[in-house]
């Protein structure tokens, strides 16, 4: 069955549905080939459990078996599924089946149709808005007594959404769900009663579509050549590849939007991401599968009861494995941890969901290829196959298939399933109470609430901020009347988010301050699996005030929940925060154009600013900078003249930003520029992706220059800017540690066309470009090759230092501003910057240029996350403008577009563009 819409959730009757989708009737009858294996396996599970009920099953008969379908086995080796063959089976089992409906949750980037299955029994299916609404009402429960919690959840399944994963590089989970979904729809009655009595399955085919062919596309292309195990040359999902499990509080793409949406919409209790640890032929390991508990440190915030069920879970998952004979089950506790916030899939513990993680080990490569190890290489890694206590029985080596990965990735769903129906009525009312307990905690747990003033130096980055919370469920008030709180006042219209609510844990993590703990590991500091600290209020330069004490009456009353009229939800295949009822009742009021002339007078330090200076180039316009501060606060203003009046004001009211009517428009021109992004043939360099995607949300022009352009020493002459993201040695090991921008692949490791970087003719392209009047701007660890390629007069002083000498990465730092530099128009003398894997500049004799960000010499550096060895910053530099021939180069020492959240120091990047 296919419904339209999550929204609502209004599922229409199978045959009415089904008339529509005429490729639906091709249903495949008959002439099924059962997978031998799975049906012994099958058979065991079977008997295992329902012994007395091992028969024929008459109802499989109908159901197409994979093999019929895709004409192989899944997880046959050499032989991938795609998202469309996916898609087009689980129809035919819908279609087939009255124990699954397929529901549209929205778009890719893509544009891609992305379907979702719910399985169930027949009955339950029939109840499903009923049973949605109720599991709406228990993960919401003000107001639910435990008495009527009692009678609500009498007969209410658990939710579980178990999904193909998010990264499409780690390709068993995509391939994973179809093996699953056929053995569920072919299972016996009695056995399927006893999973799906009493719970409801969301089993997405995959949480990344369009990564799914872009891998399968790779793989054909490459199978045939010398290199079929070439690692793959793009992203896998448009601008974001593997980081987009990283956008959970941010949801910046597409796809995160619509994960967000549709969780938010069911509120699952379970939430199972299926990952994949990469595995080379030389490593030799006695794991197959890393499941939960966690590494420590997990977040502050994370509710223990669902902490606690998340690891009982995990052990279920073991055993599980354990009693089909699967070896080699351990747990994340010895390599992950759970600290940070952004991951799409552990934010929903914020949601008082049990989400998690589990990494199976996957083959040599994204198609997972398979490998052996001898048993005696196992046995001179382990010393022993004696049993440990979270490593009950190690795998002893042998043969490894993507057959293998999918056959874990099953095994441990069944786990979850069993978890759920035996702990149906705990997992509810730990559901419930956690919500609860949420709720009641604070304030005790502090701070109470924050308020977001409506006046600030940007306003469109405060709503951008709160339309992110709100998506993600949160709660919003605003002061209807002028509010006194401790000695400040807040004028009505201010926002404020109360922690007391049901989702309040997820509010300080985001808003918060994080202090990643220092932790030792024999004599090494445990570093953070992946950042330290990522406080949105810093790094969008948004001003927040935490209140710690409890509100009082007066200004409990003086409160109104925010609400909006919600867009259509994945109107025009896009998803908009709008959809959201509570977002779309975020805005922040609009200002007048003051003064009079017809020139308009904008703000450098508001971010929509530079989307009117692009549409105005574009349009013919004339845009100047001055240095005149565009208020007291501001330094520098942009002018946009050319352009007439009423175009100008459709568009600053559009953009929401403040403007100035002025007769003057003297200062410095820009031009309408010409930008080239470079992008190397790799798939895991997400900074180009990230960069790319920020300037076309500002709506800049940009060209990806691949290494040719620079090779050639022709084509970047068509640029006035060319940048380069963050892009370190990135090497596969190797002798050759230069940056990857300098020599890429090598032709041993992919296709020629691939392989190589700019190489030295790029090199010296680069030089003559500077001399002639071009600019470069480089970007955090891409800056170590313009210094070492480009003879630049600086040196990065924390390059060889060790973790105990210096380490803070992923935090937040304070930096000083030289305001006199046009670059840093609209940025405030201090500002918080992003440091990741960064370097610290000190400049040498010879130094030509200026310093455009340092950090202080006395003041306390460390905003939030970690940092050790202060000493190594203090004074030192952070980002350079260095005059070069006709030309210039900007080195950034940090990442001004982090993951496109660092909001308030977008606009470097941007002035840097110019100046
Ligand atoms: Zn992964």
């Amino acid at each position: 069955m296919i419904a339209n819409q999550f929204v609502g959730l209004v599922l229409k009757n199978k045959s009415e549905s089904c008339k529509n989708i005429t490729y639906l009737k091709t249903v495949i009858m008959g002439n099924k080939k059962y997978n031998q294996k799975q049906i012994l396996r099958l058979i065991s599970f079977t008997i295992l459990i329902f012994s007395f009920l091992a028969k024929t099953n008459l109802y499989a008969q109908n159901i197409p078996s994979p093999e019929s379908v895709f004409g192989h086995e899944v997880g046959a080796t050499y032989h991938l599924i795609n998202y469309e063959q996916s898609i087009d089976y689980f129809m035919k089992l819908a279609e087939a089946s009255n124990r699954m409906e397929i529901v549209q949750v929205g778009h890719t980037s893509e544009e891609r149709p992305w379907y979702i299955s719910v399985i169930s029994t027949p009955q339950n299916l029939k109840n499903l808005e009923k049973f949605r609404e109720n599991n709406m009402r228990i993960a919401h429960p003000e107001g639910l007594s435990e008495e009527n919690l009692k009678e609500l959840i009498k007969d209410q399944p658990v939710f579980i959404d178990i999904n193909g994963g998010l990264h499409a590089g780690e390709i068993a989970g995509s391939q994973h769900t179809n093996q699953f979904a056929y053995e569920l729809m072919t299972m016996n009655q009695e056995e399927f009663k006893y999973f799906f009595e009493n719970t409801i399955l969301v089993l997405w085919p995959t949480l990344n579509p369009d990564g799914q062919n872009i891998v399968v596309d790779w793989y054909k292309e490459i199978k045939n050549t010398d290199h079929p195990t070439a690692p793959l040359n793009k992203v896998y999902q448009k601008y974001v590849g593997h980081d987009n499990n990283r956008d959970g509080y941010m949801l910046n793409m597409q796809e995160s939007k619509v994960l967000a949406h549709t969780w938010r919409n069911w509120e699952p209790e379970i939430l199972h991401v299926h990952h994949q640890q990469g595995h080379s032929s030389e490593q030799t390991d006695y794991h197959r599968i890393w499941l939960p508990p966690f590494a420590s440190p997990v977040g502050v915030h994370t509710p223990p009861r669902i902490l606690r069920e998340m690891n009982t879970l995990g052990m279920q998952m073991a055993q599980e494995l354990e009693t089909r004979g699967l070896t080699g089950a351990t747990h994340l506790g010895e390599a992950y941890d759970a600290y940070y916030t952004g991951y799409n899939d552990y934010i929903n513990m914020y949601h008082n969901t049990i989400a998690y993680w589990t990494e199976v080990d996957g083959g040599q490569n994204q198609w997972g290829e398979p490998y052996k190890i001898a048993e005696e290489k196992v046995l001179e890694k382990l010393g022993t196959f004696r049993a440990r206590n979270l490593l009950v029985s190690p795998w002893k080596g042998g043969q490894w298939n993507l057959s293998d990965q999918v056959e874990y990735m099953v095994a441990v769903n069944y786990g979850v399933l069993k978890y759920a129906k035996n702990n149906r009525e705990d997992i509810l009312y730990n559901r419930y109470k956690a919500g609860m307990e949420t709720i009641e905690n604070y304030p005790e747990a502090s701070p109470a609430a924050y308020i977001i003033p409506q006046e600030q130096d940007d306003p469109n980055n405060a709503v951008t901020m709160l339309r992110r919370l709100a998506f993600n469920g949160v709660k919003i008030n605003q002061f209807t009347k002028e509010t006194t709180i401790g000695e400040l006042s807040y004028q009505a219209g201010t926002w404020v988010i109360p922690t007391n609510q049901v989702f309040g844990n997820l509010v300080p993590e985001i808003l918060g301050i994080q202090e990643y703990p220092h932790i030792m590991q024999g004599d090494e500091l445990k570093v953070p699996y992946d950042v330290a600290g990522w406080t949105l209020p810093y790094s969008m330069g948004v001003d927040v005030h935490p209140i710690a004490d409890p509100l009082s009456d007066k200004t409990v009353q003086a409160m109104t929940p925010v609400k909006g009229v919600p867009t259509k939800w994945d109107a025009n295949k896009k998803a908009e925060f709008t959809a959201n009822a509570v977002a779309a009742g975020i805005v922040s009021p609009t200002k007048a154009i003051e003064g009079s002339g017809s020139f308009l007078v904008l703000d450098p330090t508001v971010n929509h600013s530079y989307i009117l200076i692009n549409r105005a180039l574009k349009n013919g316009g004339k845009v100047t900078h001055h240095k005149n501060g565009y208020n007291s606060r501001s330094n520098g203003q942009y002018i946009v003249s050319g352009i007439d009046k009423n175009t100008l004001s459709t568009w600053v009211k559009e953009l929401n930003i403040p403007g100035q009517w002025t007769k003057t428009n003297s200062g410095k021109s820009l031009n309408r520029l010409r930008i080239g992004l470079y992008q190397p043939w790799h798939g895991s360099l997400y900074d180009v992706g990230w960069t790319q995607w920020l300037l076309e949300e500002h709506e800049y022009d940009v060209d990806l220059l691949y290494n040719n352009a620079f090779k050639d020493g022709k084509t970047i002459k068509n640029y006035d800017v060319v940048i380069f993201p963050s892009i370190g040695t990135a090497r596969r090991g190797g002798e050759n540690k230069d940056s990857f921008i300098l020599h890429g692949y090598s032709k041993d490791e992919t296709l020629e066309k691939y392989a190589g970087g700019i190489e030295e003719e790029g090199v010296n392209a680069l030089k003559s470009f500077v001399a002639d009047g071009g600019k470069l701007v480089f970007l955090n660890e891409s800056t170590e090759f313009a210094i070492k390629h480009l003879n630049l007069q600086v040196e990065n002083v924390v390059k060889d230092k060790n973790r105990g000498d210096f380490y803070g990465s992923g935090s937040l730092f304070r930096a000083k501003i030289n305001q006199d530099n046009a670059i840093m128009s609209g940025v405030s003398k201090e500002t918080d910057i992003y440091f990741n894997n960064s370097p610290v500049f000190k400049t040498k004799n010879g130094f030509q240029g200026s310093v455009l960000v340092s950090y202080p010499e006395t003041a306390t550096i460390l905003r939030s996350g970690y940092l050790t060895g202060e000493e190594h910053l203090k004074g030192n530099a952070a980002a350079l403008q260095i005059n070069q021939g006709k030309g210039s180069i900007v080195l950034f020492g940090f990442s001004p577009q982090w993951r496109g959240q660092t909001f308030g120091t977008f606009k470097m990047l941007f002035n840097s563009l110019y100046h």
